[in-house]
């Protein structure tokens, strides 16, 4: 029996028209092969930057509603294009925005969660021979508006159409070879992965790495998706995420991940009662803000309000200061303070469970560099430095090196590592 593909490509995958031709070309022959093949496609080149900028010339603040409605067009556009391209070299095709692709999402807009694949249209037309390209980002939401997926939410469409399709693979092609030990813009030596598990996949991604987007790599381990991470431009045998049983690479240190669009929030002087936290927090995770790090310093004798640190990511900034701008007095906090200007560098790796002495390396390494470290956090597989944007590049290379995982001819790692 035919087998049912998924193959998404990235904004600089369909840039222009040679470049959407390009993968119109990709698509065809899977069909040629007989597989049925959707196709997930991203918003051209800058598009969804572009769109973000006009709403910002009109509108201060712009109604989420109604940023959705701008948004989702990028996609559309993509998808539309290759529709036209596809039926050019001799293949049946259709093209469909996320709502009538069945991707149900929950009414958060500018960031929401699908919640159902209701799939039907999707697969009449693969039964009926087409090929279909689905615009990614985007649904509709049980109150029947259009919703968007947050930045790099085209890979999480993918995911979930694989899911619903019982796809046997959802390829992700986009501008750089696969999964890298470190991004390859910032480190010319990165190592290509081969294989990464689902869990430093997830860790990862969520300190920065967006080569694959946080929700796309839950939702595929959740309903167990194949996904194979690949060049648009190049043939090259991309990196598969696989599960922790499958991975048979165990290095200490797998990955240097970092961010730069961090902010920190410094609140002083909170009053030292239980339920403060739990208030601060609340009221952040309503506004749908996710928090990342958080430190608390101990009140002194004679003081009896504690400061408290957290970070959260610079697109969340405005969501943040508006649910806590509203807290402050009736919590009795005395001062609030921003710093927009913070970055943080990771490493990831499921062999630093086994292995002390990683955390030194890290620090050691970052001091000799002359980069000062703001706040720490870790889990068992990652250790994340919060560190001055400006420096990030400098700390992911000096990790990079440090840990040996560059692809040089003697760049293979031993279990051990440089961290001893
Ligand atoms: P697309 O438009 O195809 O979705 P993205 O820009 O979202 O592409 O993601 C690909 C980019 O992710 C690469 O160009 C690369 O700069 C960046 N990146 C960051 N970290 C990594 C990493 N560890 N491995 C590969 N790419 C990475
Ligand atoms: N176009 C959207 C973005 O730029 C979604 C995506 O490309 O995945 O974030
Ligand atoms: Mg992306």
């Amino acid at each position: 029996m035919a087998e049912t593909i998924v193959m998404k490509f990235g904004g600089s995958s369909v840039a222009d028209a040679q470049r959407i031709k390009a993968a119109a070309a990709r698509i065809a022959d899977r069909r040629k092969a007989g597989d049925r093949v959707v196709a997930v496609l991203s918003a051209r080149g800058d598009t969804t930057d572009e769109l973000l900028q006009m709403a910002a010339e009109v509108s201060e603040s712009p109604d989420p509603r109604e940023m959705d409605m701008l948004l989702s067009t990028g996609e559309r556009i993509s998808c539309a294009l290759a529709a036209m391209a596809i039926r050019d070299l001799g293949y049946d095709a259709i093209s469909l925005t996320g709502s009538q692709a069945g991707i149900v999402t929950d009414t958060s807009h500018t960031r929401a969660r699908i919640l159902d694949v209701r799939a039907d249209r999707i697969t009449e037309a693969l039964d009926a021979g087409q090929v279909v390209l689905v615009a990614g980002f985007q649904g509709v939401s049980t109150e029947k508006d259009v919703t968007t997926l947050g930045r790099g939410g085209s890979d999480t469409t993918a995911v979930a159409v694989a899911a619903a399709l019982g796809a046997s693979v959802c390829e992700i092609y986009t501008d750089v070879a696969g999964v890298f030990s470190a991004d390859p813009r910032i480190v010319p030596d990165a190592k290509k992965l081969g294989t990464v598990s689902f869990e430093e996949m997830l860790e990862m991604a969520s300190s920065g790495a967006k080569v694959l987007q946080l929700r796309s790599v839950e939702y595929a381990r959740t309903h167990g998706v194949r996904i194979h991470c690949r060049s648009s431009f190049d043939p090259g045998d991309g990196t598969i995420v696989v599960n922790e049983e499958e991975n048979v690479e165990h290095p200490l240190i797998t990955a240097v991940t970092h961010s730069t669009e961090e902010a920190r929030v410094t609140l002083s002087g909170v009053p030292d009662t239980p339920g403060v936290a739990g208030a601060v927090f609340g009221a952040l995770a309503d506004a749908g803000v996710n928090v990342d790090m958080i430190i608390q310093n101990e009140p002194t004798e004679d003081d009896k309000a504690a400061d408290m640190s957290f970070t959260v990511a610079t697109e969340d900034l405005r969501d943040a200061r508006a649910a806590l701008d509203g807290l402050m007095e009736a919590q009795g906090i005395q001062s609030i303070a921003w710093d927009e200007q913070m970055g943080k560098v990771s490493v990831v790796g499921a062999g630093m469970r086994s292995n002390p002495g990683v955390a030194a390396t890290v620090f050691r390494t970052l001091g000799e560099q002359g980069i000062n470290i703001e706040m720490i956090s870790t889990s068992p597989i990652k250790i994340s430095c919060v560190v001055s944007a400006d420096r990030v590049a400098d700390a992911v290379r000096a990790l990079h090196a440090a840990f040996d995982l560059g692809d040089d001819e003697d760049g293979a790692q031993t279990p051990h590592g440089a961290a001893r």
